[in-house]
């Protein structure tokens, strides 16, 4: 039961709902109000805090490995490869700008792809490395963001590696909490605990029927990421699991900054003397195109063995461990998608939501706020194709 008052707070009528509460919907959100500022806009978030993907990740604020990209870029057309840098290098300085570096703990870092001899990840990595330093400077003007060492020596066998010109780190539950608060100080109503349930056209305007009671919309940016499919089945975004661990405070920390391998399945960086180690779904995809966050024995012990691998000699106990739910295209392309008149998906952010999540959102809402918001047919952004 709500009192007249918060009905009229919370559950009147908006100009924009945004269904899902992560980097992208916050970023769609704060876009419209920065823009529109007496726009009544609502952002409902089913989890009762924070979120089923950004405020759980790892916090690599990256493009992606040589071997992550150079199969990437085997799969697409140049334009796309480009479109994705770029999309990726916007949405980095977006999420800054919303966000701000201090509020979301952000360091520049330095970042590397292990490369283990015997693996095909390094292969892949090696051989596309030059074309990736091409499409890097083309897109973002930086000439060589991609080199090979054997400087770093990290635990043995791993002592050869690509070195990046440069990645970031940050705090997800600080980041997701902070541009909360930017929206809400834009004037956004910011509701967790609400499920939209369905979404349902009508005269005008969309009725989402939630656990809190129906809200109604002129407009409506579904912006749910992995969970796409229940809203809208066509989007066929599929929902993948990822898991972390986080150890205790290292006395000699040997790695310091963010660290790729094997086609970016797997990953690990420094949080403070702490190390997380996250990834290796693809040590068994079947159980994990999962929706739900939870823990896999089979997955986690796969982490704790290569913990030993990277941390031959060190004390530590594992502190914590979690796991969160991303969501994939089929094609493995974001999508920005205008579905009817005054319904927009933007979804799929393929495990990068941290760079692309943003500039997707920033694009959902220009999209809803200019003219070409008149199409009648799903169409992808020409950028995102
Ligand atoms: C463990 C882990 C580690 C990761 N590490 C990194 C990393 O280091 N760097 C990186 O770039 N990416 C990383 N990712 C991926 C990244 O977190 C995502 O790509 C990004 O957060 C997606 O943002 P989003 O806003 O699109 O989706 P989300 O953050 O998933 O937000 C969508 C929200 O919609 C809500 N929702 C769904 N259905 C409904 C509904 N019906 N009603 C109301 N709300 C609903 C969900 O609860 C969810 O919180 C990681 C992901 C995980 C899980």
């Amino acid at each position: 039961m709500f009192s007249f008052w918060e009905k009229q707070q919370y559950l009147g009528k908006y100009d924009v709902i945004i269904i899902g509460s992560g980097f992208t919907g916050l970023c769609a959100g704060i876009t419209l109000l920065k823009s529109q500022p007496a726009l009544r806009v609502a952002i409902i978030e089913s989890a009762i805090i924070g979120t089923l993907a950004s405020s759980r990740n790892a916090g690599f604020m990256c493009y992606g490995s040589p071997s992550e990209l150079g199969t990437d870029i085997g799969n697409q057309s140049t334009a796309n490869s480009l479109a994705m840098i770029r999309a990726k290098h916007k949405g980095m300085k977006l999420l800054l700008q919303f966000a701000g570096k201090r509020n979301i703990q952000f360091k520049k870092v330095a970042a590397y792809e292990l490369l283990d001899k015997t693996a095909p990840a390094t292969t892949a990595a090696l051989e596309h490395i030059d074309a990736l330093n091409g499409l890097f400077q083309e897109a973002i003007g930086i000439p060589q963001y991609f080199s090979q060492t054997t400087k770093p020596h990290f635990a043995d066998g791993f002592q050869d590696a690509i070195a990046f010109a440069y990645e970031g780190q940050l705090n997800p539950a600080a980041t997701v909490y902070a541009l909360t608060q930017l929206f809400r100080n834009l004037g956004g109503i910011h509701l967790n605990a609400t499920t939209a349930q369905g979404l349902e056209k009508s005269e005008g305007h969309f009725e989402v029927p939630t656990n809190l009671g129906t809200l109604q919309s002129k407009q409506v940016i579904v912006a749910t990421n992995a969970f796409t499919s229940a809203l809208i089945p066509s989007s066929q975004i599929q929902p993948k699991r990822a898991q972390v661990l986080l150890t205790s405070p290292i006395a000699k920390m040997p790695y310091l900054g963010n660290f790729h391998m094997d086609f970016g399945y797997v990953y690990f960086r420094n949080v403070g003397n702490r190390l997380l180690l996250g990834g290796a779904r693809n040590t068994n995809f079947e159980s994990e195109n999962s929706a739900k966050p939870e823990l896999n024995p089979l997955i986690q012990s796969v982490l704790d063995t290569l913990l030993v691998k990277l941390l031959p000699h060190q004390n530590y106990t594992i502190e914590d461990r979690w796991a969160g739910i991303m969501g994939f295209d089929v094609k493995n392309r974001p999508q920005v998608r205008v579905l009817d008149s005054n319904l927009l998906l933007v979804a799929g952010m393929n495990g990068m939501g941290t760079a692309l999540g943003p500039a997707l959102g920033y694009e959902a809402a220009n999209i809803l706020l200019s003219d070409r918001f008149t199409g009648h047919k799903a169409m992808r952004i020409k950028a995102f194709l």
